[in-house]
C-alpha cells in the first residue's frame, strides 16, 4: 500500500529511510490477524522505540500517525499461524459462574393436526404455524480473531421477549376480552412471523414460526456464550415471546403463573431438543444493540425482571452482557432506567472484563474499544449487513 509523500522521511523510532521501512512494516502488519495484537505492533514501531531526548519534528509525528492508521486499517492477509490472541481471555478474567446445566429429557408422546404433547406436560397449539426463511446462520469463535465464521442450521439459543401488547385486566369477568385480545395477538404475530412461539395469558403455548425457520424477532443483537460469539439472533436463536407489557425499572415479572409454568416447560423441551445450554437463554434487553450509535439496549424487553428461576435456569442477568466486552459498545442512563439492579451486574462485570482485557493488551480502554467496533463491523460485513441504517425496531406486536 503506497503511502504518498514518505518516500524521502524519516519515521520517528525507525531511524531507517521510509521508502525502505514501509514495506516491511505494511507487510508485517497486515499478518497479524489480531487487531489489537496489530496496534500494539505498530505503535512500538511507530513510537515506543524513539530515543529519549531526541526532538521529533510535527512532520516526522504526523507521519508516524499516518503510517500507524494507514497499518491499522490494512486487510489481514492469510497467515499460517493459528495461534491469535483470544477474546474475553485475558489473564486474570474469571469464566461467568455458572451451575451444573442439566439438559432436560423431554419427548413428543402425542401429535395432532393442531396440537403436540409432550412428556413434561407441556401442549403446543400447532394450527396457527407459518413457515419462513430456512434457518442458516454464521457463528464467530471468540477465541480467535477470524470473521468468516462458521455455518450452522440448528437453533443455539432462545431469546425471550414480551409482545408488548395492550392488555385487558387478569379477572375472571374479563374472560370473553382476555380470549379476544389473544387471538388478535396471536394472529399479529403470525402475519408478521415476529417470533416461533408466543404465551398467552392462559399459558397456551401458540407456535408461530416453524423452529427449523427464521422469525423476525432479535434484530440487531449480539450474545455469547463461553464458545461462541453469536451476531444478529433472528436465524441462531428462537423467540419465546409472554403476552405481557415492560415497564421501566420493574422489579417483578408481569407474567402470569399459567405462563411461567408453560414457559418453563417449552424452555424444557427446547432446550433438551436442540441441547441448548442454559448460558444461552436470555432476555431481548440483554442482546438487543443500536449499530448506529454502539450502544446496547434498543429494545428493552425483559430488562430486569425476566423470572430465570421460575423457569428453572440460572440468573442470566449475572452474565457479562457481551455486546460491551465483544464488541465495545456503551450504553446510556435511558437503558439503565429501564433495567432493574440485576442486569446491572452483567454490565458491571462486562466493563471489567473489557477494561482487564485492554490492559492485558497494554492500550488504553478508548483504543481497545476502537478495535473492538473494527471487529463488529467486519463481522456485519460478512452477513451482509454492513450498512447500520435499516434497524427494525417495530417488531413488538401493537
Ligand atoms: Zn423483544
Amino acid at each position: 500500500m503506497p503511502i504518498q509523500g514518505l518516500e524521502d522521511e524519516m519515521i520517528p523510532g525507525l531511524r531507517l529511510p521510509s521508502a525502505i521501512l514501509l514495506p516491511v512494516l505494511e507487510w508485517r502488519a497486515r499478518r497479524i490477524a489480531d487487531p489489537v495484537e496489530r496496534l500494539r505492533f505498530l505503535r512500538r514501531a511507530t513510537s515506543a522505540g524513539a530515543r529519549p531526548g531526541r526532538r521529533k519534528s510535527a512532520r516526522g509525528r504526523s507521519l508516524a500517525l499516518i503510517l500507524f492508521v494507514v497499518l491499522l486499517l490494512a486487510p489481514v492477509l492469510p497467515n499460517s499461524d493459528a495461534n491469535v490472541p483470544t477474546i474475553g481471555r485475558a489473564a486474570g478474567i474469571p469464566p461467568a459462574a455458572s451451575a451444573p446445566d442439566r439438559l432436560p429429557d423431554v419427548w413428543l408422546v402425542e401429535k395432532t393436526g393442531t396440537q403436540e404433547l409432550y412428556s413434561n406436560g407441556l401442549r403446543i397449539e400447532t394450527g396457527f404455524t407459518v413457515a419462513g426463511l430456512p434457518r442458516a446462520y454464521r457463528v464467530f469463535d471468540r477465541q480467535r480473531r477470524e470473521e468468516t465464521g462458521e455455518e450452522r442450521s440448528t437453533p443455539a439459543g432462545i431469546v425471550f421477549h414480551t409482545t408488548e401488547s395492550h392488555l385487558a385486566p387478569f379477572q375472571a369477568e374479563q374472560n370473553r376480552q382476555l380470549k379476544q385480545i389473544g387471538e388478535a395477538l396471536v394472529e399479529y404475530v403470525r402475519r408478521n412471523r415476529c417470533y416461533h412461539y408466543v404465551i398467552d395469558r392462559f399459558g397456551r403455548v401458540w407456535r408461530v414460526v416453524r423452529e427449523t425457520d427464521v422469525a423476525d424477532h432479535a434484530g440487531y443483537s449480539v450474545w455469547a456464550d463461553s464458545q461462541w460469539l453469536y451476531v444478529n439472533l433472528n436465524h441462531s436463536f428462537l423467540g419465546v415471546s409472554f403476552e405481557a407489557q415492560t415497564r421501566a425499572g420493574q422489579a417483578d415479572s408481569e407474567a402470569t403463573p399459567a405462563q411461567l409454568l408453560a414457559a418453563r416447560l417449552l424452555t424444557g423441551m427446547l432446550r433438551g431438543k436442540y441441547r441448548i445450554p442454559a448460558a444461552d437463554c436470555v432476555t431481548h434487553a440483554q442482546v438487543s444493540v443500536n449499530p448506529r450509535n454502539l450502544r446496547i439496549g434498543y429494545h428493552t424487553d425483559w430488562a430486569g425482571n425476566f423470572p430465570y428461576a421460575g423457569l428453572g435456569l440460572a440468573d442470566n442477568y449475572d452474565r457479562p452482557v457481551a455486546a460491551l466486552w465483544a464488541f465495545g459498545f456503551t450504553y446510556d442512563p435511558a437503558y439503565l432506567h429501564s433495567t432493574g439492579s440485576r442486569l446491572w451486574q452483567g454490565l458491571s462485570r462486562a466493563e471489567e472484563q473489557l477494561r482487564q482485557e485492554a490492559t492485558a493488551h497494554g492500550v488504553g480502554v478508548a483504543l481497545y474499544r476502537k478495535t473492538l467496533h473494527g471487529r463488529y463491523q467486519a463481522i456485519l460485513k460478512t452477513l451482509g449487513q454492513p450498512g447500520a441504517s435499516e434497524e427494525k425496531d417495530d417488531h413488538e406486536a401493537q
